[in-house]
C-alpha cells in the first residue's frame, strides 16, 4: 500500500468510518464494516444515487429484490459455469494470486473467454515479470479456473448431496427476475429502467486494496428496457449521464476517465468502465454495457415463461434490448474519501481535511458552546443543537477539548461547518444578540449569522 493509501485507511478507522470486519478475531479477508461515520456517508452517497436514477426519471422504477434465488437464475445467467477467474498459488508461500490481474499489471490481457491452456500459454510467457506479492517468488503452479459464486444451504435440511443455493454473485439478476412483475404491476412504456441496490458476494481470490475488492458487496445497477437496435443513441446518453453524476458528488474532472472495454463477451454490443484515479492508480469504477437481449432470452429460455413486452399501442411483440449500468458502493465510497483527501495549512499549522461535498459529509454541521463549564453557553448552544437537528438530522454536538481541537476533528472527517455560541449569542454585545460564528471548513473563515438563518444556509451548501 502506498503512503496515501495508508492515510486513507488509518483516517477511516481512527474516526469511525471503516474497520476492519471481525476485527478482534483477527478479521476475515475482504471484509469490512462501515462505523458511524462511514454509514452516514454511505448513506449519503446511495440517497445522491437512488436521487438520480429513480426521482429525478419518470420512467425508473426502484426495487429491492431478495438476496436468495432460485436455484436456475445462476445457470441461467451463466455463472454456474462460466463466473470464474484464473487462479494459481506461489508455491513457496501458498499465496494465491489472480492470474488475469497479474497478468493485466505488466501489460498483457487475457481474455475471460480465454480456456485454461491459452491463460496458461499466457503465464507461462510472462512468468519472469510476475512475482508473488507476498515472497517475491516467481514459482506458481499452473492456473486453474476459480468459480467466484458463494454457496449456501438455505432450506437445505436433509441431504448431503442436494443443490446449493448461491448467494448473489451481482445485484442485477434480481432485476432480470422482477422485469415481468414490474412490467404487469407498473404498466411501464418502453424505454424504462428499473434500479436497484443489492448486495452481492463473490469468493475474489486476492481481495484487495481496502474497499476496491471485497468479498461482500453492494451494488447499485440500472437496467434501461429499450427497443431492439435502439440501443446507440441511448448508451451515449447514458455514459454521459454517469460521468456527470461523479462530477456532481464534487469530484475532480481529472480523476475520472472513460475506458472501452477490448473484448466483449460474445453478446454485448459494447461496454465501458468509467475509471477512478484510486491510489495506486486509475482502476474500474463503474460498467456501462450494451448487453443486446442476453438477460431477457437466457431466462426465457431456463424459466420457459415469454418475457417479450407488447407494446400497448402498437400490439407488436419483443424481447427488449438492455442497456446496464453497475456500480459497486464501496468503489464510489473509496473514490470519494481519496479524491477528498487533503493536507494543507491553516492559521501557521498543517491539517487533515476531508473535503467532501457537504451533501455527502456525514455531519453538516457541529454545535458547541464556546466554554464547556459556563452553564449558560452550554444551555443555548444545547437549545440551537436541539431545533437544528430536528430540520438537519446530521448534526454533532462537541463540547471536548479546545475549540481549535474540536474543528480539527470536524476537518478529518469533513463537516462543512462548525457553529459556535459565545457570550455574544447571549446579548454581551447587544446588536450581536442570537447570532452565532459560522466556521467555513475549506477557509477557516468565521462570520456572524443569526441563530434563525443558520438553518437556511447549511441547506444552501447541501
Ligand atoms: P473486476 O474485473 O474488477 O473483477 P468486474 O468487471 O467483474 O470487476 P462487474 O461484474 O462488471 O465487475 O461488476 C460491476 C461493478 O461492481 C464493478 O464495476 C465494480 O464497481 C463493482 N465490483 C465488482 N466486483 C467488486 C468487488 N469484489 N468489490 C467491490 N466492488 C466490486
Amino acid at each position: 500500500m502506498n503512503d496515501l493509501m495508508e492515510k486513507i485507511v488509518s483516517l477511516a478507522k481512527r474516526r469511525g468510518f471503516v474497520y476492519p470486519g471481525s476485527e478482534i478475531y483477527g478479521g476475515l479477508a475482504g471484509i469490512y464494516d462501515f462505523g458511524p461515520r462511514g454509514v452516514e456517508l454511505l448513506n449519503n452517497l446511495k440517497h445522491a444515487w437512488w436521487n438520480a436514477n429513480v426521482y429525478q426519471k419518470e420512467n425508473f422504477y426502484g426495487l429491492d429484490a431478495g438476496m436468495f434465488k432460485n436455484p436456475r437464475t445462476w445457470e441461467a445467467s451463466g455463472h454456474v459455469n462460466g463466473f470464474s477467474d484464473p487462479l494459481a498459488e506461489c508455491k513457496q508461500c501458498n499465496t494465491r494470486i489472480r492470474v488475469d490481474k497479474e497478468l493485466e499489471a505488466v501489460g498483457v490481457t487475457a481474455d475471460e473467454k480465454m480456456s485454461e491452456e491459452e491463460i496458461n500459454a499466457l503465464f507461462d510467457a510472462h512468468r519472469e515479470e510476475i512475482a508473488c506479492p507476498k515472497c517475491g517468488a516467481h514459482d506458481f503452479t499452473p492456473a486453474r479456473k476459480f468459480n467466484l459464486l458463494v454457496k449456501s444451504n438455505l432450506g437445505d435440511f436433509t441431504s448431503e448431496e442436494s443443490e446449493p443455493v448461491y448467494l448473489p454473485g451481482e445485484a442485477c439478476q434480481g432485476i432480470y427476475l422482477d422485469y415481468k412483475n414490474v412490467v404487469d404491476s407498473m404498466h411501464p412504456k418502453i424505454p424504462f429502467g428499473i434500479a436497484q441496490i443489492g448486495k452481492a458476494f463473490r469468493n475474489e481470490i486476492s481481495p484487495r486494496n481496502f474497499l476496491f475488492r471485497t468479498r461482500e458487496m453492494e451494488q447499485a445497477d440500472t437496467q434501461l428496457f429499450i427497443r431492439p437496435n435502439e440501443n446507440k443513441e441511448a448508451y451515449e446518453r447514458i455514459k454521459q449521464e454517469r460521468m456527470d453524476w461523479y462530477l456532481s458528488l464534487g469530484i475532480h474532472p481529472e480523476n475520472l476517465r472513460f475506458k472501452q472495454h477490448e473484448n466483449l463477451v460474445f453478446y454485448a454490443k459494447d461496454a465501458w468502465d468509467i475509471e477512478y484515479k484510486y491510489p495506486w492508480g486509475f482502476d474500474e469504477l463503474e460498467g456501462i454495457h450494451d448487453r443486446s437481449d442476453y438477460d431477457l432470452t437466457q431466462h426465457m429460455k431456463f424459466s420457459g415463461v415469454d418475457l417479450s413486452y407488447a407494446d400497448p399501442e402498437t400490439g407488436e411483440k419483443y424481447v427488449p434490448w438492455i442497456l446496464e449500468t453497475s456500480v459497486g458502493m464501496g468503489r464510489i465510497f473509496l473514490a470519494v474519501l481519496t479524491d477528498a483527501y487533503s493536507e494543507d495549512e491553516l492559521g501557521g499549522e498543517t491539517r487533515v481535511v476531508l473535503k467532501l461535498h457537504p451533501k455527502l459529509a456525514p455531519v453538516k454541521a457541529m454545535v458547541s458552546p464556546l466554554l464547556k463549564n459556563k452553564p449558560e453557553l452550554v444551555a443555548k448552544a444545547r437549545e440551537v443543537y436541539a431545533a437544528l437537528k430536528k430540520d438537519i438530522p446530521q448534526i454533532a454536538w462537541d463540547d471536548n477539548g479546545n475549540i481549535g481541537k474540536r474543528y480539527r476533528r470536524q476537518d478529518e472527517i469533513g463537516t462543512p461547518f462548525c457553529i459556535t455560541i459565545d457570550f455574544d449569542t447571549l446579548g454581551e454585545t447587544a446588536d450581536l444578540k442570537d447570532t452565532v460564528t459560522l466556521r467555513d471548513r475549506d477557509t477557516g473563515q468565521q462570520e456572524r449569522v443569526a441563530v434563525s438563518e443558520l438553518s437556511g444556509r447549511i441547506r444552501a451548501a447541501l
